[in-house]
């Protein structure tokens, strides 16, 4: 149990001293049924993190981030830069997620689903514990002089921390450069691939800093979404609270007229940013629901009803009165759904291929033999994941004005090709900005564009017989 000395000074933050020195946290273990529930969450989160760069749809990695090459795989679809405006809506789409989340459950995310949480408290924390023990044992050895037990418990710790960084780091890393490109970095060694190991290197070093050392700093003096959080709630988001009508005074368990906390610390002890929840909401809460299993262990031992500390609204605690929907929620989902709404149509309209119209560089147009000529090529990009035939075509009627050298060209996914494209109008039918179309088609999914070609000439063509050559 913590003692009450080691209670958090409300006039610092909880894990600064007077001084403003850190205040090393080591939260001591919790069984409940919110501790039971968690490994099962952190397993499947991690699952999805490490599975995703591995899984392949159409072909393709499920997340593959391409930077050098601007492609960009998402769960079976092709994007490429020209489709980077989509970034906006799917951006703007897992903000006001977070947003309509917060709003409503407070700091859900945070505490049990932000990578920070999952791998410090899922992964780190316990191997800290397997090796160093529970928190009073941890916090002595910390403290205690170097021995030989204190050096091989730490020398262990350090390097499964470093071993699981640099796997973290890799993982992360095969999002941007795919499992086979990293796999093949890795056996021709990092002197061939500096950039690639510069950033594996830092990411690594990143990683294990954060988890060894900067922890739950990073959640309270770092995070925009943990300073966000005091805009977002009200006093109807759900939250962990401490039930002060139920539990205040504070007093032992056989003292006449105190309320049901018996003052005993254990959900200042057990708790990861060391604050005390019975002050009410802090913003270093980051709502790891251990406070509300410890509470729960101390009232089962009293005999007396689950739920002093519990997720509840700041509303239900003062005024006994629950309101789910208010005018701040509609809005945040209202916009989040406009954003979703536009986000999936937008990505539901991307086009399996761009073409686009290029000219040739010098001359934009010839007469030639009364003849108006222009040369241009029709460029053409697959984004389908997979490979696929394109086809040129123009309508019968231009058929006899318009070469097309070749017609047709299987890609690979965005794979490009220029398809040269020759007009040859006779002057007598030359008309200023008269526009021929030609078809591009693909083969697999059927779908077609147009590409209009303004014909280039002269304002007053020569006459038919003229033979004058520009
Ligand atoms: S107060 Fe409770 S929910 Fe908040 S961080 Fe501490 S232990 Fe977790
Ligand atoms: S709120 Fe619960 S865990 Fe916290 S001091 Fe009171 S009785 Fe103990």
């Amino acid at each position: 149990m913590a003692h009450k000395d080691d209670s958090p000074n409300l006039d610092t933050l909880s894990m600064l001293d007077e001084k403003g020195r850190r205040h090393y946290v080591y939260p001591a273990d919790v069984k409940g049924r919110w501790s039971r529930l968690k490994p099962w969450v952190y397993t499947v989160l991690i699952a999805i993190y490490v599975a995703l760069p591995f899984v392949h749809i159409n072909g393709h990695p499920a997340v593959h981030i391409d930077i050098p090459d601007r492609h960009f795989f998402l769960f079976g679809a092709t994007f490429n830069s020209q489709d980077f405006y989509l970034m906006f809506f799917v951006l703007s789409g897992i903000g006001f997620s977070l947003i309509v989340v917060a709003a409503l459950w407070g700091r859900l995310w945070c505490g049990w689903a932000c990578p920070q949480t999952v791998f410090l408290d899922g992964v780190f924390r316990r191997i800290e514990r397997w090796i160093e023990g529970p928190a009073a044992k941890r916090k002595r050895l910390a403290e205690g002089p170097m021995t030989g037990e204190k050096f091989a418990r730490k020398a262990l710790k350090h390097a499964i921390y470093l071993v699981l960084a640099v796997v973290i780091s890799h993982v992360f890393l095969a999002y941007f450069t795919s499992v086979d490109k990293l796999g093949a970095m890795i056996t021709e060694g990092p002197a061939e691939h500096m950039g690639t190991f510069f950033w594996a290197v830092l990411f690594t070093a990143i990683i294990y800093g954060n988890f060894w050392w900067f922890r739950e700093q990073l959640c309270i003096v770092i995070c925009p979404y943990g300073r966000l959080q005091s805009v977002l709630q009200d006093e109807d988001t759900i939250n962990v609270q401490y039930d002060h009508r139920r539990g205040e005074p504070r007093g032992k368990a056989k003292k006449e007229g105190v309320g049901d906390c018996v003052d005993c610390g254990r959900c200042i002890a057990v708790c990861p940013t060391r604050i005390d929840i019975r002050n009410g909401h802090q913003l270093e809460c980051i709502g790891c629901s251990y406070c509300i299993d410890a509470c729960d262990e101390i009232m089962v031992k009293l005999n007396r009803p689950k739920g002093l500390i519990r997720y509840d609204s700041q509303r239900m605690i003062d005024d006994g009165k629950r309101r789910f929907w208010r005018p701040r929620v509609f809005i945040y989902i209202v916009a989040g759904l406009v954003g979703l709404t536009v986000a999936t149509i937008v990505m539901s309209r991307n086009d399996p291929f761009e073409a686009n119209l290029f000219r040739n560089q010098g001359a934009p147009y010839s007469v030639h033999d009364g003849i108006v000529e222009n040369s241009a090529r029709i460029h053409v990009v697959n984004k389908r994941a997979s490979s696929t035939t394109f086809h040129v075509t123009v309508d019968p009627e231009w058929a006899d004005h318009v070469l097309l050298p070749q017609r047709e060209v299987t890609l690979e996914t965005f794979k490009d090709f220029n398809f040269p494209v020759m007009l040859e109008i006779p002057v007598a039918e030359y008309r200023y900005k008269m526009t021929v179309v030609v078809k591009v088609t693909d083969s697999a999914s059927g779908v077609s564009e147009d590409v209009p070609i303004q014909v280039l000439g002269p304002l007053h063509p020569p006459k038919a017989d003229s033979g004058k050559e520009r």
